[in-house]
């Protein structure tokens, strides 16, 4: 059904073989090699831009590790990640608190450990800030369309109108915090580079007005995620993202363009992994059906939660590619419903697939390792392994 070298080129795909070779199913392998390559390729594209790695969309040690030597900051979610980062030796000052959603403590903890930039979208999140990382810089996530062309939502949830931005930052400066930016994310897998252009032009609105009316002059836009990994479904390459992007930049600010951040996750780690999974059984629901049912050992709850709604649509390949297929229904082995992974979307595998064999999974280096129940029905988390340059790479410190 699908085509692997489109998605993994002859000596990659040696390289996992050999590597992979024995591993119990299901896992991941990490190929650390395609997350330099993308990190590369994404500081070429964006030279001006300042990278803040989403830590969450993939936080393995070797992953980190091989990030900080590359020279990228990290966008931080909680504590534990914290704690993680700062294990690296990695120092605070390339740190942000990006979740607009903290305890006091956890500010507290922030602040007490060095980091001083935080994102916010609500004036109770800001006050806490002021009183317990007082002097910070901060900069407020602002809402923006939540476009059907993103395959993941990132956008309702987080940030506020540009309105109540505008009174955050400058309630910000009132509580002797440092308005610094504005931050948008457009959701993730975004398809239509056009996205930016909005949240740039109300970006633009914000600098302006703060500047005029309060004498604010913000120094930041942080144009978050979105941009995209290799599903099944196309996407401009990332130079077009950046080209078009940095157009818009210029559109709106001419020379005077402010730092740029961006804290990509999927783009750099979704196209590393391959998740290998195996059949566990296949069968029909009546003697006349279309459809087979084909149960894995891997599903919603260990590793492909992305594909609730059928949101991220993988590419999967199977040892068998080549004969006759037929349509498929797959589905997890938890005793849960939910636990189906694609059936609205018209998957094709070999008809002569047999339990025991290999699926496997491409482009799951992202929201998967981690974004997986610890024991439902049993099920241990997904094991994941990182493939460097000489062989398997420990996720400890
Ligand atoms: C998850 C997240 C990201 C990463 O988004 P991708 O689309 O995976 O690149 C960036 N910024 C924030 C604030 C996030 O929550």
């Amino acid at each position: 059904m699908f085509n692997r070298k489109d998605f993994v080129s002859d000596t990659e795909w040696k390289r996992f073989l050999d590597f992979s070779k024995g591993f119990e199913t299901p896992n991941i392998v990490v190929n650390l090699r395609t997350i330099k390559k993308n990190f590369i390729q994404l500081k070429d594209s964006f030279p001006y831009a300042h990278i803040y790695y989403a830590v969450k969309s993939n936080p393995g040690i070797p992953v980190l590790r091989l990030l900080d030597s590359l020279g990228s900051n990290f966008d931080i979610a909680s504590r534990y990640e914290l704690d993680k980062v700062l294990s690296l030796n990695i120092s605070p000052d390339r740190i942000s608190y990006g979740n607009t959603i903290k305890k006091a403590k956890d500010i507290k903890y922030f602040y007490e450990k060095g980091v001083r930039m935080f994102a916010t979208d609500s004036k109770e999140d800001l006050k806490t800030i002021a009183k317990n990382a007082p002097g910070s810089r901060v900069f407020v996530r602002i809402l923006v369309e939540n476009s059907p062309t993103a395959d993941w939502p990132l956008s309702r949830k987080f940030g506020c109108h540009p309105d109540m931005a505008y009174d955050l930052l400058v309630l910000a400066r009132d509580l002797g915090l440092t308005p610094y930016g504005i931050s948008f994310h457009v959701g993730s897998q975004q398809r239509d580079i056009g996205q930016w252009n909005d949240a740039i032009a109300k970006t633009k609105y914000l600098f302006e007005s703060l500047e005029d009316e309060e004498g604010i002059r913000l120094s930041m836009i942080n144009m978050g995620g979105g941009f995209p990994a290799h599903y099944i479904q196309p996407t401009n390459e990332l130079k077009e993202y950046a080209s078009e992007i940095t157009r818009y930049l210029q559109d709106d600010f001419g020379e005077e363009i402010p730092m740029i951040i961006l804290e990509p996750g999927r783009s750099l780690v979704g196209d590393s992994g391959i998740l290998t999974s195996e059949i566990v059984l296949i069968s029909r629901k009546n003697n006349t059906a279309l459809e087979r049912w084909v149960y894995i050992d891997a599903g919603k709850f260990n590793g492909l939660i992305e594909t609730i709604d059928e949101s991220i649509k993988y590419p999967v390949i199977t040892e068998k590619d080549g004969g006759k297929e037929g349509l498929t229904i797959i589905a997890g082995p938890t005793c849960d419903s939910m636990d189906i992974i694609y059936e609205t979307e018209k998957y094709k595998l070999p008809i002569d697939l047999k339990p025991g064999d290999q699926i496997y999974w491409l482009s799951t280096g992202a929201y998967t390792s981690t974004y997986a129940s610890v024991a439902f029905n049993g099920f241990p988390p997904l094991k994941t392994y990182y493939m460097g340059e000489d062989g398997l790479e420990e996720d400890t410190v």
